[in-house]
């Protein structure tokens, strides 16, 4: 492949050349620093092989059960679908979809979808609706959430063994295993896909030399949401919605209203935090009388209770993450509002942890899901989930989708690209 085409950071919008790289090298955008390729011999092979191995892992996480739990003789024990399911039939329909999206929905349709492309693109031919499907591994990828549910058993089995023995089953250790395959899956950048299927048309794509750092918007150019193909725009920054010439889906310089929806999401996120933290997310009723459980009671019961690991891991989680997520795109949403061009590297940082902590939230939606399937001694106790869980569980979607809607090039735009920012 001696090919080179031109790339723009999708965090910046800076443009480069991509060149090819040796060994085990990565390329990084030189204003912002963002991870831009990694170098790879033939990483369609290897991503191959973890995905087929993984899809048959899932499969078996799915169908055995998880944990077992035993009191007094009394054995319950649950499948993830089980689960669902239990949250579904306690009325909490909206939650028992977000985790059944998250945890086997999302995950299938990546997997699924990868092979679908990369099976034939290995063989050497371009599969039917090669385009569609890599958009859909592009939508659904940000709401797979394995490694976070992984969390959530170990959560949950260290909740419980206080109360009954627990028992690991067959799942168990097939989640963990899935967990660690699919970082190898997700380490794989699927627009690299693109090019693979431009090879095999025979397509040269190269663009022509930036002569200066300059970005792709300033050049009249549009990188490809997509595909990440960088094309001159037919009348520059006024054209009318241009398609691309590579995937066919709509080339804009930035995304369309960004900070409108962000706004949006943001605000609905911030107004239903209130009810999160003050409505019970479990109410647990046992011979003794019953109690409700909030998000913040709960670690305030694991930390006198002595389980103080746990209870940092929950208040990270659910109280400080959350927290931390509606500030911050609070700051990066007003900044670019008025375009700012104060600290963009650090702002870019924040915009970043954002974007890779805003899904650990999820963490105490899949322990009440375990819990309350789990905890069904009628003589002695059962957990239901409250109504705090759906209030709680759609301010991690809506920060999910407010941090997703932003376009993290709008920090950069005020700044000159005069080269003070290289290194
Ligand atoms: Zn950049
Ligand atoms: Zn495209």
């Amino acid at each position: 492949m001696s090919r080179t085409a031109l790339i723009a950071c999708h965090t910046c919008d800076t443009l480069v050349r991509k060149l090819p790289l040796g060994g085990n090298t990565q390329a990084r955008c030189p204003r912002c620093n963002e991870l831009l390729y990694r170098a790879g011999g033939s990483p369609l092979d290897r991503v191959c092989a973890y995905t087929v191995a993984a899809l048959i892992t899932f499969v078996i996480a799915q169908g055995f059960p998880i944990l077992e739990m035993n009191v007094n003789g009394m054995h319950v024990q649950t499948t993830l679908l089980g689960a669902v399911q239990a949250m579904w039939n306690q009325g909490m329909g909206i939650v028992a979809t977000m985790v059944f999206c998250a945890t086997l929905l999302f995950p299938f349709t990546e997997m699924a979808a990868l092979l679908y492309v990369m099976l034939p693109l290995r063989a050497g031919r371009i599969p039917r609706g090669f385009g569609t499907v890599l958009r859909a591994i592009g939508l659904v990828r940000p709401w797979g959430m394995i490694e976070v549910f992984m969390l959530g058993i170990l959560v949950t089995i260290v909740k419980m063994v206080s109360l009954a023995q627990v028992v690991p089953e067959a799942a168990l250790f097939a989640f963990a295993a899935l967990t660690l395959m699919l970082t190898v899956v997700v380490m794989f950048d699927p627009r690299a896909l693109w090019d693979l299927a431009d090879e095999l048309r025979g397509a040269n794509r190269a663009g022509d030399d930036p002569a200066r750092t300059t970005t792709a918007a300033r050049e009249g150019m549009a990188s490809c949401q997509v595909c990440g193909l960088v094309q001159t725009l037919a009348d520059g920054r006024h054209a009318v919605p241009a398609h691309c010439a590579r995937c066919g889906s709509t080339l804009r310089l930035r995304f369309p209203n960004s900070l409108a929806r962000t706004w949006a999401f943001l605000l609905a996120a911030m107004i239903l935090y209130i009810p999160a933290n003050l409505l019970p997310m479990m109410r647990t009723s046992s011979i003794v009388g019953s109690q409700s459980d909030t998000i913040m009671s709960g670690v305030v019961y694991f930390w006198v209770s002595g389980d103080w690991p746990l209870a940092v891991v929950v208040f990270v989680a659910s109280i400080l993450v959350p927290m931390l997520k509606l500030g911050v795109l609070l700051i990066l949403v007003i900044t670019a509002q008025r375009r700012s061009s104060w600290r963009p590297m650090q702002r870019t940082t924040l915009y970043r942890v954002v974007e890779h902590i805003g899904r650990w939230s999820m963490l105490d939606i899949f322990v009440v899901t375990l819990t309350v399937v789990l905890v069904q001694f009628r003589s002695l106790a059962v957990i239901t989930a409250g109504p705090g869980a759906l209030a709680f569980g759609s301010v991690v979607i809506l920060t999910m989708l407010a941090s997703l809607q932003f376009d993290p090039r709008l920090i950069w735009d005020p700044v000159e690209t005069s080269g003070k920012h290289h290194e």
